[in-house]
């Protein structure tokens, strides 16, 4: 594969992962899975389709958002990425492919399931920036529990903050910045409409962001953003080895899609940046589906 405008066979642009069963604490460093996803490094190619813009990718240093944030550089953005501290180490690897791009990396350590950061968060952007036109709200807590009695009332409402609530502070604070022809692009999941029953929170979670989504694309259209979802499917990221699913799923991660392998990183990427760029712009309200062929209602 040379790069993402190659013409193959999409079932087999990648093989299976086919990962040993491996666990870290959450939230997972990347860099220390076997095997390390692929976020397009070698692969993504930009045309200019982002020349000029800023963009904040919450959860931007590994997995999809890194590959978001990769790609939206390449692509002529400045990047703003949040993460937690505990993630330094890749969030390294991502600045320092945003820099060599020729694009301004800012490094946003701290939590976003905190209201107060959520705020911090966004005013420490704009400022590193010099403004805001794309918000990606992809930061996301994952963690599988069989039985609803062993779900605790605090899993249930820290996945809520970071999944939900996190994406309303921080939407709700980067407003006053964004102007016409900016973006809102959040994060949601083929579990939204195909809920595990393992991960009752995680699902709900999602299945409201593409609700709220919606409904705020409404509302803001009228201002000239717009508000779009991704739904990727199963994606081989540091979710899946920090408690997002269990062994026998992680064994089984490559069957769970219609071309039967995993998603890489990489290949969501690509749905961002149209999201992102002016060609989407008479889409939004959208879920634009990332799942390797999944039905979706
Ligand atoms: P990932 O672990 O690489 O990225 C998730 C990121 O969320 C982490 O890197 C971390 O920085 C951030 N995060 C989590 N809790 C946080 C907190 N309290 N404060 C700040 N940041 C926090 O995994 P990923 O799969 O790339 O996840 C990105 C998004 O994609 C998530 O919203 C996830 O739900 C969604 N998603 C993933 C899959 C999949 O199969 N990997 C499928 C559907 C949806
Ligand atoms: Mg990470």
């Amino acid at each position: 594969m040379t790069d993402q405008y190659t013409f193959d066979d999409p079932v087999h642009r990648y093989g299976r992962v086919e990962p040993p069963v491996q666990h870290q604490p959450e939230p997972g460093v990347q860099g220390q899975m076997t095997p390390v996803p692929d976020l397009g490094e070698e692969t993504y190619r930009g045309t200019g389709r982002l020349e000029g813009r800023k963009a904040l990718v919450t959860g931007g240093d590994s997995g999809i958002g890194g590959a978001v944030a990769i790609a939206f550089a390449r692509e002529g953005a400045d990047v703003a990425i949040s993460y937690l501290p505990e993630e330094e180490a890749d969030a390294a690897h991502i600045a320092e492919l945003v820099e060599a791009a020729g694009r301004k990396a800012v490094r946003l350590p701290g939590d976003v399931s905190d209201a107060a950061h959520c705020r911090e968060l966004v005013a420490a952007a704009v400022d590193a920036l010099g403004g805001l036109d794309i918000l990606v709200n992809n930061a996301g807590k994952q963690i599988a529990v069989e039985n609803l009695e062993d779900l605790s009332d605090e899993q249930f409402e820290q996945t809520f903050r970071t999944n939900v609530f996190a994406a309303f502070w921080i939407t709700k604070a980067a407003l006053p910045h964004l102007g016409p022809g900016s973006t809102v692009i959040n994060t949601a999941s083929l579990e939204a409409y195909k809920p595990a029953p393992d991960r009752l929170d995680y699902a709900a979670t999602k299945a409201a962001i593409n609700n709220l989504s919606k409904g705020l694309a409404q509302q803001l259209a009228p201002r000239g953003i717009r508000v779009n979802v991704v739904a990727p499917g199963p994606t081989w990221t540091a979710l899946q080895v920090s408690g997002g699913v269990s062994d026998e799923q992680m064994q089984a991660f490559d069957d769970e899609s219609t071309y039967q392998r995993s998603g890489q990183p990489a290949e969501l990427a690509p749905a961002y940046v149209f999201l992102a760029s002016p060609e989407s712009s008479y889409v939004s309200g959208e879920t634009l589906n990332v799942n390797g062929g999944m039905p979706t209602p």
